[in-house]
């Protein structure tokens, strides 16, 4: 079976052929150039999908997007990363089909890209048999890098809510009193501990002439100062970047420690460029999420790094349309 999953970004465009098990076959990556509007990013995807199936041989298709996502109707809502979309919603499949020209031959898919991610991961990823050497079928996903992104595995199926729009765990609120969050509420988790966060923190330490390594990798501007140098410091043994990373661990063990609490997974998994620390964020992490569950939680999941990288959501796609066709053929 040939499955594509195109994983619209804010930056790029990727699309993945892959097998039903995710073995990928080809890959496509173009720039997304989002500020040439819609019709030219849409131009694109339909490039990329010809490019990667010549004559139409696929048997389904998933598309991913970084915006709320109305699943059952293809529809996405204004991305804030890709200007120019309408805020009533974009039909996105309806328009991918009618330039195609294939009619309901090829069966399509429309997916937020954080739940692709979580998808992916639970498919093919840290939460695979395979890897993990063991089955799981309750599962958190989360993404640390400039936002903070995630998703639900319950019963061995992604949550996705009445419309699609569940598992914004981001944007679960961890300080009523917090920064102010991209999507109009405040002191969400995203707000509170991404990498946006992290930089935000840094650059403040920065600012006050504290001596560390962040201050040297930023050149001393406190503008240049990045997750990415927090982490690369902390990595090289730098006291302040390690404190950083404490804190980090500590904020997003209030976020995970909830999700535990709510959804009770056997498997926590954590990518993004801030999962990049390695154990300097994992070990204070899991210490802070053992310290926050309620007791009968202890001792049932695990925190682990995740490790599709940066194919997860396009993979995620793949399983997405292999789930439609699955559905097709029964
Ligand atoms: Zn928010």
């Amino acid at each position: 079976m040939k499955l594509l999953g195109i994983d619209l970004g804010g930056t790029k465009i990727l699309g993945v052929l892959a097998d039903e098990h995710g073995k990928v076959l080809d890959e496509r990556r173009e720039p997304t150039l989002a500020h040439e509007g819609p019709e030219a990013v849409v131009e694109r995807l339909v490039g990329v999908i010809r490019g990667l199936t010549p004559g139409g041989g696929v048997d389904g298709i998933g598309v991913d997007v970084p915006a709320p996502v109305d699943t059952n109707a293809g529809v996405l809502y204004a991305p804030p990363n890709l200007p120019g979309w309408s805020e009533k919603g974009v039909p996105l499949i309806s328009i991918l089909k009618e330039k195609l020209g294939w009619g309901d031959r090829v069966p399509m898919v429309l997916m937020n890209d954080a739940n692709a991610s979580t998808l992916a991961e639970y498919r093919f990823g840290a939460g695979c048999e395979k890897v993990l050497g063991r089955e799981v079928s309750h599962m958190i996903f989360l993404t640390v890098s400039t936002g903070i992104g995630g998703g639900v595995i319950v019963d061995g199926k992604l949550l996705q809510g009445s419309q699609g729009f569940a598992g914004e765990l981001g944007h679960v609120v961890i300080d009523a009193d917090g920064y102010r969050c991209n999507c109009g509420n405040s002191g969400c988790l995203e707000a509170m501990a991404s990498g946006m966060a992290l930089a935000r923190e840094a650059a403040t330490i920065v600012a006050g002439k504290r001596e560390t390594k962040i201050a040297e990798l930023a050149e001393w501007d406190p503008a240049n100062v990045t997750a990415q140098m927090v982490v690369e410091a902390a990595r090289a043994g730098d006291p302040v970047a390690l404190e950083l990373m404490e804190r980090e661990a500590r904020l997003l063990g209030a976020g995970v420690g909830s999700f535990v609490n709510m959804f009770n997974p056997q498997l926590i998994a954590i990518g993004g460029g801030v999962s990049h620390a390695g154990e300097l964020l994992f070990e204070p992490l899991r210490a802070e999420v053992d310290r926050r569950v309620m007791a009968p939680f202890r001792g049932t999941y695990e925190i682990v790094p995740a490790v599709l990288g940066d194919q997860s959501a396009a993979l995620g796609s793949v399983a997405a349309a292999h789930g439609l066709c699955v559905i097709r053929d029964t």
